[in-house]
């Protein structure tokens, strides 16, 4: 089983250096998920001679444009090729109504002589809390993080820990710093694909480099980070950790 970074940047990447942290997971079969579908997908996906006639499985994490924003260009792209069916889109019940209401419909709720909605589009299969999901055998938990507070709730965003073949990965998806929440996961996986800021300027919504490294190296040295911002990056295998994740990087499981 293959795990694919398309890339491995923040919602500000610039150019075609790094791309949007979305990941490919690929099976023995070639069969695919892709987990988050970001505004840059395309061109990802283009890099890696894929298109969306390769997506039929998609999950996301949460409704910030670098994770869900390539939806519209997937979702039409597949209604009007004759040869492509709608792809499962795999999300958390408590983002399902906004994903629609608030981000796609505003374009994709009209065709001529059609009034549309997200079923139209995708096959959903809504997450319920603190329910898992699966994938070709593989049974994913879906772990909630704080990544943005909207008012006086966090904004929903969710991670993932499964286990592919004997490895046990957790995927944070856009996470603040907050291993009182996290440890178990932390404890729990083999290895950990961590967001992981490093502008100079903290944006308060992700884990900075310079937080993550108060880790213990037990956790840091089974951790790779990623969605981290353009520009110049601190040595993270010298402060413990198994590195920056590069575009197009693959782990293989
Ligand atoms: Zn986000
Ligand atoms: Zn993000």
């Amino acid at each position: 089983m293959k795990f694919i970074f398309l890339g491995s940047g923040t919602a500000f990447t610039i150019g075609a250096n790094n791309y949007h942290s979305n990941v490919l997971l690929i099976n023995d079969d070639n069969k695919k998920l892709l987990i988050d579908c970001g505004s840059d997908a395309r061109h990802a996906l283009y890099e890696l001679k894929l298109s969306y006639k390769d997506i039929t499985d998609v999950y996301i994490s949460h409704l910030h444009a670098d994770h869900m924003g390539g939806l519209e260009w997937l979702g039409f792209n597949r209604k009007f090729d004759e040869q492509c069916d709608k792809p499962k889109l795999y999300i958390a019940e408590s983002l399902i109504h906004d994903l629609w209401s608030k981000s796609l419909s505003g374009s994709m709720e009209s065709l001529e002589g059609e009034l549309c909605n997200l079923n139209t589009y995708f096959d959903p299969i809504s997450i319920k809390e603190n329910e898992t999901f699966h994938w070709d055998g593989i049974e994913f938990r879906v772990v909630q993080t704080a990544h943005v507070m909207n008012g006086f709730t966090l904004a929903p965003c969710h991670g993932l820990f499964f286990k592919a073949n004997k490895t046990q990965v957790y995927y944070t998806a856009d996470t603040q710093f907050c291993p009182q929440l996290l440890m178990r996961f932390y404890n729990e996986a083999d290895i950990i694909f961590h967001d992981c800021e490093t502008a100079t300027q903290q944006s308060g919504v992700h884990a900075h480099f310079n937080d993550l490294i108060s880790l213990p190296d037990s956790i840091k040295n089974k951790m790779w980070l990623y969605h981290y911002n353009p520009g110049h990056l601190p040595d993270a295998k010298e402060h413990g950790f198994l590195g920056f994740v590069k575009k197009g990087q693959v782990f293989t499981f």
